[in-house]
């Protein structure tokens, strides 16, 4: 059995599929390619939010040119399947970010409270141009004052998905598709 068909099986129990394995790799590399074109010449920084842009950050970086300087801040705001609404870690984050341009990437746009944290503490650093790149978007209103992203890879609807980089209680970020969460995976299997 080849591997494709071993991890969809292993994957499948955790929720239904929603973005495919290959349908995500086609569209981080279009991303990617969009993205190359829109900041060249360089120089810009890329600033991965993790923990949720780990891997769409490290497949986005291997299609970009080398000089691409990256870096990472650390932000919280969900708690199981709920938003806090109000990002946490930020204060604590910083970088050498005065007059460049810099491209957000995360892995989904919720609420957008995130985002609008985010471009308030890059402005404090006195960052010159802030654009967004998100691999998926929900179909939700968003807070007053959130950015609205330059890239978007997907238009998903208002479900909790897990998978490639999200997680559900620190679980199932390293699944290769993404999938929405199935119920009987969630707060009680913890603690049965
Ligand atoms: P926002 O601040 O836009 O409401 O939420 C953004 C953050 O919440 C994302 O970076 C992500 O970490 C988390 N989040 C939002 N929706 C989901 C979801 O469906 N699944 C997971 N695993 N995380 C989510
Ligand atoms: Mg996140």
């Amino acid at each position: 059995m080849n591997r494709p068909v071993t991890q969809e099986s292993r994957e499948s129990e955790i929720g239904n599929l929603l973005l495919s394995e290959q349908l995500i790799r086609q569209r981080v590399e279009a991303l990617a390619a969009d993205i190359r074109t829109a900041y060249s010449p360089g120089p810009f920084t890329i600033l991965g939010l993790l923990n949720g842009s780990l891997l769409f950050t490290a497949d986005l970086l291997r299609e970009l040119p080398p000089e691409t300087e990256v870096v990472f801040w650390r932000v919280k705001s969900y708690e199981g399947t709920i938003s806090t609404g109000n990002p946490e870690g930020l204060e604590a984050e910083g970088g050498e970010f005065a007059g460049r341009r810099v491209l957000v990437v995360d892995d989904i746009l919720d609420s957008g409270c995130t985002l609008r944290a985010v471009e308030k503490r890059l402005r404090d650093l006195g960052a010159r141009a802030i654009e967004y790149c998100v691999l998926l978007s929900k179909q939700r209103p968003r807070s007053p004052g959130a950015p609205v992203p330059r890239w978007i890879g997907f238009e998903i609807p208002d479900q909790f998905v897990v998978g490639y980089g999200l997680d559900y209680e620190g679980r199932y970020r390293g699944l290769r598709s993404i999938r929405v969460l199935a119920e009987e995976k969630m707060s009680m299997e913890r603690f049965p």
